[in-house]
């Protein structure tokens, strides 16, 4: 987002190859765990092919790399694939290509939108994120047989979050990687406007598509590989039903979700500017003209009191930032 006013950028980040983990997840699949800007990362082993699902935000993409290199030792990368287009799940695509010139592939629904950068669609200049435009080779479509760390996983529609993410089910290890569907605490924010509730409809039949699938372990998007399955959907059911009843509640909270994650990637920002960053971010000055009718100030100082109280953002010195 350059020609944006006073910001540092935080190019700290978290994670780890998971650890303990022998008995859950078989030897040929390598769990990065990064944070909440930067997506997991999985790298499947094989004999012939050794495949990435997700490629991180734009601005951490060099630790990608490394990480993944560190991962691969001297074996080499075939293929990168995406659960979905979101910036911190595609943003280093571009960047994964060119360190190791694997091709790209990515869900078929997501196509159109790739092909034509669609920075409003792909939540990129229209939220205030960023990522590095890339060119994919491959789709994959739901149903589809992919053969990841001489395992199978057939790839599973989960509309909701973003209408074409895919999951990547393995049956006989019944392990799932569920992209930004359902994490230990919780899923990725689904859009008000225009279609809203048939999308928590989808996100609600994607959870009772993988209750049915009995995982034995998720390897989700953000955080941590778990195994509590039932608890998680759960919880992301219950959120489902707080919002579907009301429209305001969902833009109210999707505008926290894009701040946080916003602050994520800008490290901090001046909360006396915050009005006018808001107002320079199509998303918000949408949100507030539909739902919302405060205004850029009281629209701030909204999402700065409710975020600091629930803990997301800690104010200091004059600035916000990401806790
Ligand atoms: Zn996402």
């Amino acid at each position: 987002m350059p020609g944006f006013g006073p910001y540092s950028y935080r190019h700290s980040s978290v994670f780890s190859v998971v650890q303990g983990l022998d008995d859950m997840i078989p030897v040929t699949v390598k769990v990065i765990v990064r944070d909440w800007l930067n997506a997991n990362h999985v790298l499947f082993l094989g004999e012939d092919e050794n495949v990435l699902v997700d490629s991180g935000y734009v601005t951490h993409a060099d630790t990608t790399v490394r990480l993944v290199r560190e991962a691969l030792g001297t074996r080499t990368l075939q293929r990168l694939v995406n659960t979905h287009c979101h910036s911190d799940h595609m943003g280093g695509n571009a960047a994964v290509q060119r360190a190791f010139g694997c091709p790209i592939w990515i869900p078929e629904g997501e196509a159109p939108l790739i092909e034509a950068w669609d920075t409003r669609a792909l939540w990129i200049d229209y939220a205030g994120q960023r990522a590095e435009r890339f060119d994919f080779d491959e789709v994959v479509g739901p149903g589809d047989m992919l053969i990841m760390g001489e395992l199978e996983w057939s790839a599973i529609p989960a509309p909701g979050h973003d209408m074409s993410a895919l999951m990547f089910w393995n049956s006989a290890e019944r392990i799932l990687v569920s992209g930004d569907a359902l994490w230990e605490r919780g899923f990725g924010i689904v859009l008000p406007g225009e279609g809203w509730h048939d999308r928590l409809d989808a996100a609600r039949a994607t959870l009772g598509q993988i209750r049915a699938l009995d995982p034995r372990v998720v390897i989700p998007g953000h955080g941590q590989p778990f195994t509590q399955v039932e608890q998680a959907i759960a919880l992301c059911e219950s959120r489902i039903a707080a919002f579907e009843t009301d429209e305001v509640k969902l833009a109210r909270y999707v505008l926290k979700v894009m701040l946080s994650f916003a602050l994520l990637d800008l490290g901090r920002l001046e909360e006396a500017y915050l009005a006018e960053y808001l107002a320079s971010m199509p998303l918000y000055a949408d949100y507030d003209r539909e739902w919302l009718h405060l205004g850029f100030d009281e629209l701030a100082a909204m999402l700065v009191h409710d975020l600091a109280r629930s803990g997301a953002i800690v104010r200091r010195d004059g600035y916000i930032m990401a806790a």
